[in-house]
C-alpha cells in the first residue's frame, strides 16, 4: 500500500491544531503507520529540504521547521500521496480552498502548518530520513473493511 510522509509543522503543534489534523487523516479513511513528536534537527532538515537549498527563503525554511517540535508521522491508503497533498491545499495558503487544512487554518506559506510528500520517490526518500523500518507498522485496521475495495 503507498505510502507518505506528514509533517504537522512547528506551527501546527504550537497552535494545537494536531489533533485536528490527524482526525481529518483518520477520517478520510487514512491509517498511521508511524508516528512522533520530534524537534527536527539541521541536518535532517536540510537533506529533507535540499531541492530548496539556495532559493531566497530557504535559511528562513531550516531555521523555522527546526525551532519547535513537530509531529511526524507515515500515512498508509490508496492514493495517498495525491491524497494528503489535496487535503493539505496548495503551498500558499491564500491560494488554498477553503476545506484544505492550509486553507483553513493558514494565511503565510512560511508557516502553512503541514509538509506532505509530492510523489513515490520523495515519499520513500523522507521517510528513510526520518523512520527506520521498525519504527513502521503493518497492522490492518478493522475499518480497512469498510474503507477499502475487497
Ligand atoms: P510544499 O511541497 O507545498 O510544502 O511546497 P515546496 O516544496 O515548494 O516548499 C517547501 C516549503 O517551503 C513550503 O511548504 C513553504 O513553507 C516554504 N516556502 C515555499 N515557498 C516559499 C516562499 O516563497 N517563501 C517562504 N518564506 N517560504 C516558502
Ligand atoms: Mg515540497
Amino acid at each position: 500500500m503507498e505510502k507518505t510522509l506528514l509533517i504537522i509543522k512547528p506551527d501546527g503543534v504550537q497552535r494545537g491544531l494536531v489533533g485536528e489534523i490527524l482526525g481529518r487523516i483518520e477520517k478520510k479513511g487514512f491509517k498511521i503507520s508511524a508516528m512522533k513528536l520530534e524537534k527536527i534537527s539541521k541536518e535532517k532538515a536540510g537533506i529533507h529540504y535540499a531541492e530548496h537549498a539556495g532559493k531566497g527563503f530557504y535559511s528562513e525554511l531550516l531555521e523555522f521547521i527546526t525551532s519547535s517540535p513537530s509531529v511526524l508521522a507515515v500515512i498508509e491508503g490508496k492514493n495517498v500521496i495525491d491524497g494528503v497533498r489535496k487535503m493539505a491545499g496548495k503551498t500558499n495558503p491564500l491560494e488554498s480552498d477553503l476545506g484544505t487544512i492550509r486553507g483553513d487554518f493558514a494565511v503565510a506559506v512560511s508557516h502553512n502548518v503541514v509538509h506532505t510528500s509530492d510523489g513515490p520517490e520523495s515519499s520513500k526518500r523522507e521517510i528513510e530520513n526520518f523512520f527506520s523500518n521498525e519504527e513502521i507498522q503493518t497492522h490492518i485496521l478493522c475499518t480497512e473493511e469498510w474503507t477499502c475495495e475487497a
